[in-house]
């Protein structure tokens, strides 16, 4: 085939084949995607069903409590963000299995699941940490993960394929002093995510995975709170602040859109420039 005949060709498909052409002009359109955030009422889990409801995804909101709950909910209706809420504890199975329901009974399916809910009860030296502080640690920031993404994979096996993002930490790479088990719980997502990612492929799944260095939110107040804590700290930064949830928000997001399709197994970190990695 000639250049030219192969050129015409390509137009003709393009112009009998209006979809196509849409799918290129933009990719990161989430329109008719439904999107599980957990913990997102607050800080980056808000952010980051902000930031997928923006592109048009249809965002399912949840915490623990119903009052945070109707805020997170009515904040993001005034934005003209489409969205549902429950209240969901992650570390519960029943709570789990609701979220999903709900999910399904309200928006139809699912297609992305964002896992950001973690806490942490302790900082200290780690040999002082307890046998409850590491069951609670282990079982809401990766027992959960794991759990939830459990749950919601035949759902987006359904839709023809999703995304899933798990929130790791920076500290994921290179524990923190004083928060030695909470480091070690993130270091375990960037695992899961690897461990996950092949085996989802074939299900035209990807699985990936944000790590934030200190970002400014009700969570990490100990950090940025304290000026001392903070100049010693923005030592290692490269952008000299803390960084926002929207802009961790906003990486979630991409690694869901069409743009990132040959991304998965990978972390993204979203530090302003600490050196964890080559
Ligand atoms: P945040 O602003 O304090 O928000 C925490 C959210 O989680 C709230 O909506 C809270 O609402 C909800 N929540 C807490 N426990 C929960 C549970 N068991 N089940 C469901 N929801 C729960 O926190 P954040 O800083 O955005 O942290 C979010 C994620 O980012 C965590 O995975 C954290 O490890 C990670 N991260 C944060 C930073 C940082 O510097 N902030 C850095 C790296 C990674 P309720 O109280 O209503 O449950």
């Amino acid at each position: 085939m000639s250049c030219r005949v192969m050129l015409r060709s390509v137009f003709r498909c393009l112009r009998t084949n209006p979809v196509s052409g849409q799918r290129s002009m933009s990719q990161s359109s989430l329109v008719g995607k439904v999107a599980i955030v957990t913990a997102s009422t607050d800080g980056i889990g808000l952010a980051a069903a902000q930031a997928l409801g923006k592109r048009g995804a249809h965002v399912v909101v949840s915490s623990r409590r119903q009052a945070n709950v109707d805020k997170a909910v009515a904040l993001l209706q005034s934005q003209s963000i489409q969205v549902t809420g429950t209240t969901c504890n992650v570390g519960k199975g029943e709570d789990r299995e609701k979220l999903v329901q709900t999910t399904l009974d309200q928006c139809g399916g699912i297609d992305i699941l964002v896992s950001n809910a973690a806490v942490n009860p302790f900082f200290g030296n780690i040999m002082d940490s307890t046998e409850d502080v590491w069951d609670k640690i282990l079982s809401v920031n990766v027992k959960s993960a794991f759990l939830m993404t459990k749950l919601v994979v035949p759902h987006m096996v359904k839709r023809g394929g999703g995304n899933v993002v798990f929130v790791s930490f920076v500290a994921g790479y290179q524990p923190m002093q004083a928060l030695g088990p909470y480091s070690v719980s993130k270091t375990a997502l960037l695992g899961l995510t690897r461990a996950l990612a092949p085996e989802l492929a074939h299900s035209n799944i990807r699985v990936n995975c944000v790590a934030p260095g200190v970002i400014k939110t009700r969570f990490s107040f100990a950090l940025w709170g304290n000026e001392d804590i903070l100049d010693e700290f923005k030592k290692q930064l490269s952008i000299k602040r803390v960084g926002e949830p929207e802009e961790v928000g906003g990486v979630i997001a991409f690694l869901c859109f069409e743009e990132a399709f040959y991304i998965t197994g990978e972390t993204i970190t979203v530090t302003g420039g600490i050196g964890c990695r080559l």
